[in-house]
């Protein structure tokens, strides 16, 4: 490793800040002995505020039908061969009783922009969960939605949101999604999510088409002063029906990188191993821990639909029940020396 590496990894650790030019020059002067002791003292930053233990969401995929049109995802509006589905209430309420079951005490309910899914229709729902489980916290995933859907959400008993902005560039969002969604929208509602009271997540894809270190220095400015409260980050990977299908697939490597620079950005991010990482590598999720993630987000949804929400090629885990899926996640991070620890993992801030 030679001094500037040293001095950049030192000044990171440091101020929890580098200048865009900075870090562009980290990633792009990267090599294995600089991820090796950014992978350290993300770890080491990460212990001492969440020890071992690796917290958990159930996710509930609630429909793969949606109105945009991102170029990059399977279950985009001009798919004609996705097989679409919707949960009905029933469907989602049982999903979260059997996540129950197993320990679970957060879910996620994701799905794309359907618009079956009314204010009315999903405060319901959340009014059910939370009611029957009171000591879970719930996430949202559901995309762009209005400020009075969002308080409405919020006021019927959502926690969390989770929002990725996809990339903090405005020209790369125009090249990801078509005319029509806007770069300032999506980042209007990270804002009104904030206000709103939610904690929030942001994220972005690593390897999207188009993208290079100067956008990730983008991402990885915004996030150091958005400073969200989860930030779900993992590798783009094409999906054959799409227009991004003969575009590389994103790397294990970059993106344990960046993992373990954000967590050193904001030691107190909840930051997920994701599934796309656990598609691209068989032990990517327990690299993406080892990099400094501390969530995993194992799948709850009925397994007749698993294989509908498919936004990339060959995505893991769409033919176990729950259970199994638990018990794997569980088996995997203790071969690492990590606990799946099952409590609401709220953020624990000022550390
Ligand atoms: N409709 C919701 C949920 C989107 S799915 C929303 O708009 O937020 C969750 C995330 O999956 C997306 O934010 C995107 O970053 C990621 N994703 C979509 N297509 C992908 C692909 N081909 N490879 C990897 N990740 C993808």
């Amino acid at each position: 490793m030679n001094e500037r590496q040293k001095y950049l990894a030192d000044k990171l650790e440091n101020e929890h800040s580098l200048s865009l030019a900075e870090y562009e020059e980290l990633l792009v002067s990267r090599t294995p002995e600089l991820a090796s002791l950014l992978a350290g003292r993300a770890v080491s930053l990460r212990k001492s505020i969440y020890k071992n233990h690796v917290y958990v969401r159930g996710l509930i995929e609630i429909s793969n039908i949606c109105k945009n049109d991102c170029y990059y995802c399977g279950i985009r509006k001009s798919n004609k061969n996705v097989q679409r589905y919707r949960l009905e209430k029933e469907d989602i309420l049982s999903c979260a009783e059997e996540g129950y079951r197993l320990g679970f005490r957060t879910f996620v309910l994701q799905g794309g922009e359907d618009a079956f899914f009314t204010d009315a229709y999903l405060c319901d729902i959340i009014r059910n969960i939370k009611e029957r489980h009171p000591d879970t916290a719930l996430t949202l995933s559901l995309g762009e939605r209005s400020r009075e859907s969002y308080i409405a959400l919020f006021e019927a008993g959502a926690d969390r949101y989770l929002l990725r902005h996809e990339t903090a560039d405005k020209e790369h969002y125009k090249k990801l999604h078509p005319v029509g969604m806007s770069y300032d929208n999506r980042m209007e509602c990270l804002r009104i999510l904030r206000e709103t009271g939610y904690q929030v997540g942001c994220g972005f894809m690593v390897g999207s088409p188009f993208q290079t270190y100067a956008e990730i220095a983008k991402d990885l400015k915004f996030i150091e002063r958005f400073k969200p409260d989860m930030c779900g980050i993992g590798p783009f990977i094409p999906h054959h029906d799409t227009c991004f299908k003969d575009m590389p697939a994103g790397t294990l490597e970059l993106t344990c990188f960046l993992l373990s620079v954000i967590r050193i950005i904001y030691p107190s991010v909840l930051l997920p191993a994701t599934t796309a990482l656990g598609t691209i590598d068989p032990r990517g999720r327990e690299r993406g821990i080892l990099a400094g993630a501390n969530v995993v987000m194992p799948n709850l949804s009925p397994v007749s639909v698993r294989k509908k929400y498919e936004l990339y090629d060959n995505k893991i885990c769409t033919g176990e029940e729950s259970a199994e899926c638990v018990k794997c996640l569980s088996d995997r991070m203790k071969s690492i020396g990590y606990e799946i620890v099952t409590s609401r993992g709220d953020i624990i801030k000022n550390k």
